[in-house]
């Protein structure tokens, strides 16, 4: 029996209609529709791209908005990185093209359009620096303090680092921080190319002068137009509402970084003298890695770069596309339950974000059917396409930040960004949502047999280079693992500022080509789903995802498991806090956790055997959530409310769980922890409060 409902065969019987409607072949036509043309945020194409969506929408029925922002979007105009030895000799010249040969495996046929605008780095300022190199790995906190106790200095250096481990913006964040004057991020064969498998066209990674774009903005600190932290960018925004460009530090980088291709980075790495790099920081280029420093360097084996970044940085119009289906239900209908995927990508974005794009245009499809076929939901459904999201999240925090005070009440957020790589379905989630996601994905077929279910247990431990998706092994039940919402898609200005309950779902599987040119439809066709069976399958999860949330009779949320969770991060935190010797009082934050917990077992009860008018039950199931925000936010950055759940500050993608508290006792600041505890315990009293409440 399905949790939520007094009367599951009626929804089941509506699922079935439901998920009759997904095809493969539509979806298919949506995605070469959506992926015919580079369509970079604020392009025509971009635009084109937002009616496409938009009129399917219409078609399925949904009162549907195309809403611009006006927001600060980076575009190259010229990039020069070029590299010199000691005696001025060019070791090379770029960025080259990302190019493959036309002549073998099928080359690819969109590498040639003149609209591919030149990889870069969004957020990266203008900069014209010449300096040695140094090479620090993928240039996480660890690898900085590394260099350091290796004696290494990068200040006044470029740092060349790879791609991998933490969000990109945060290597630009320490390096910042550690007096580098500028950053090259490359693409190591080790992490997505050759040494995984082969690559495209013959396989599905990254080939030679394959480039991996995105934002270095400082995610972590607040996302969305960095100009309007907390505020919607409409158009009409008067400049005085603005915070200037030239006073944005907290969150965009102050020194020039770009991305390069493996093919423009190795002639810089096998050059760089100096000392031998630590054993675990070598890639799979066919030669031994060194630092750029230490050990034996000197003047004669130094290597020069050369960065010139000419970035026009400007405010620009984005679009999201917004369709609504109205609820019916009087006392619930402003209970929105909101779905969303972003649609604007670096070039063609076949996987990312089009794949999901794609998939929910078919579960629009099955949701217009019902409508058609008399279906009216209890809660309001709200579909959102957002625009710029590989800038920062943008789209969907502007929207998010415009609509702050209905969405205070809405009752789930669901993401899909990355929604078809591969084949293997995985999901990150709130921990109120992990047992929802499991019984949706036991109602639909795979196309491996059983239901996604059963495949997605069956191969959790699958490889995946690029997975996103982070899954958490302290998930305390004993199911399927479920992924911890850190950040880097747009579900994070709906549970990290909002508290809206959130998920994220999508099929992974070998994709060495995200943010490059070669993430097309030639490659999606090839390596990710040739007959658009995963693209069913996802909008049919996704579908159910919605359905399920605007119709269920009483929330459908699990608090236990959040209370378990939270105990078990709080124990956790206690252990390392002891282990780094700060001695901090958790009395209090473990006997708050344990009241929740105590409180959710109850409301548990109350769930399986609702009142005949769950109304009030169902307003203290959602605003226990909202509960959970402190409205003070972090310590350096605010914008970030939510107690339990933060993408770090120094990884960004990875959650970090209880993020005052932990970050606290990282830094190590005993004072700033122990009044981050006072904060968590506040929120999970209030939280209990509610819950204790409830009948
Ligand atoms: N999905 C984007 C990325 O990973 C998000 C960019 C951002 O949040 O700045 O690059
Ligand atoms: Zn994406
Ligand atoms: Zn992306």
């Amino acid at each position: 029996q399905v949790f939520g409902y007094r009367d599951f065969a009626q929804q089941a019987k509506l699922d079935k209609a439901f998920m009759a409607v997904p095809d493969p072949a539509l979806a298919g036509q949506h995605l070469k529709t959506l992926t015919a043309a580079p369509h970079w945020a604020s392009s025509p194409e971009d635009y084109a791209t937002a009616v496409y969506v938009a009129d399917k929408f219409k078609a399925a029925g949904l009162e549907t908005e195309i809403v611009p922002f006006k927001v600060l979007l980076t575009k190259p105009v010229k990039i020069v990185i070029e590299a010199f030895d000691a005696t001025g000799n060019k070791l090379m010249s770029g960025p080259t093209p990302e190019h493959v040969d036309p002549n073998k495996f099928g080359g690819d046929p969109f590498q040639d359009d003149p609209r591919i605008l030149p990889a870069f780095n969004g957020s990266s300022p203008s900069g014209d620096v010449t300096a040695e190199v140094v090479y620090a790995n993928y240039g996480t906190l660890a690898d900085f303090q590394q260099l350091a106790k290796l004696g290494i200095s990068i200040k006044g250096k470029i740092v060349l680092v790879r791609y991998g481990e933490n969000f990109r913006g945060i290597k630009t964040y320490i390096a910042q921080q550690y007096g580098a004057i500028g950053v090259l991020i490359y693409s190591d064969p080790a992490d997505d190319g050759y040494f995984r498998g082969d690559m495209y066209p013959k396989g599905p990674y990254r080939p030679e002068t394959g480039v991996q774009r995105g934002s270095v903005q400082f995610l972590p600190i607040y996302p969305g137009d960095p100009t309007t932290p907390g505020i919607a960018s409409t158009p009409d925004l008067p400049d005085s509402k603005r915070i200037p460009a030239d006073k944005l530090q907290n969150n965009q980088p102050s020194i020039p970084t770009n991305p390069l291709s493996y093919h423009d980075a190795a002639p810089i790495l096998k050059a760089l003298g100096g000392a031998e790099s630590p054993r675990e920081w070598q890639g799979a280029l066919p030669f031994t890695y060194h630092l750029g420093a230490g050990g034996n360097h000197t003047e004669a084996n130094k290597v020069t770069v050369h960065m010139h970044l000419d970035e026009d940085i400007a405010l620009r119009t984005i679009w999201d596309v917004i369709g609504t289906i109205n609820g019916t239900d009087d006392s619930q209908k402003d209970n929105w339950v909101v779905a969303g995927n972003h649609r604007d990508a670096w070039v063609y974005g076949a996987v990312d974000p089009n794949s999901g794009t794609a998939a929910m245009l078919e579960t629009v499809h099955g949701l217009g059917q019902l409508l058609k076929q008399g279906w009216k939901p209890k809660r309001t459904i709200v579909i959102g396409s957002w625009d710029a999201e590989e800038e920062g999240l943008i789209g969907s925090t502007e929207w998010a930040e415009q609509h702050e005070k209905i969405l205070a009440h809405a009752v789930a957020y669901f993401n899909t960004d990355v929604g078809v790589a591969g084949p293997n379905f995985d999901a990150a989630a709130v921990p109120s949502l992990k047992q929802f996601v499991r019984e949706v994905t036991k109602e639909v077929p795979s196309p491996k047999g059983g239901t996604v279910y059963d495949q997605w247990k069956a191969d959790q431990n699958a490889p995946s280079p690029t997975r996103k998706r982070n899954r958490s092994s302290e998930s305390t039940d004993s199911d399927v693992r479920i992924g911890t919402l850190g950040s880097g898609s747009d579900y994070t200005p709906f549970i990290q500022h909002l508290g809206v309950p959130s998920t994220d779902i999508g099929s992974e599987g070998p994709y060495g080509v995200y943010h490059s040119v070669f993430d097309n439809y030639n490659w999606f066709t090839k390596f990710a789903d040739p007959t658009f069976v995963y693209e069913q399958q996802q909008a049919r999860v996704f579908g159910l995802e919605i359905l399920h949330m605007a119709d269920a009779d009483v929330l459908p949320y699990d608090y236990q498991l959040y209370g378990k969770e939270i105990v078990g991060y709080l124990e956790a935190a206690q252990k390392l806090a002891t282990t780094k010797g700060l001695s901090l009082d958790f009395t209090s934050a473990l006997a708050a956790a344990n009241r929740f917990a105590t409180a959710a077992t109850a409301i548990r009860a109350v769930q399986s055997a609702p009142p005949a008018n769950p109304t009030g039950l169902n307003e203290a199931l959602r605003n226990a959530e909202e509960a959970l925000l402190n409205p003070d936010g972090l310590p350096k950055r605010p914008w970030y409310k939510h107690t339990i759940y933060a993408p770090g500050e120094f990884t960004g993608y990875a959650a970090v769980v209880i993020p005052g508290v932990n970050e606290g006792i990282d830094a190590p600041d005993a004072p700033r922890a122990q009044a981050q505890l006072a904060a968590l315990t506040a929120a999970l009293n209030r939280s209990a409060a509610i819950l204790e409440a409830a009948k």
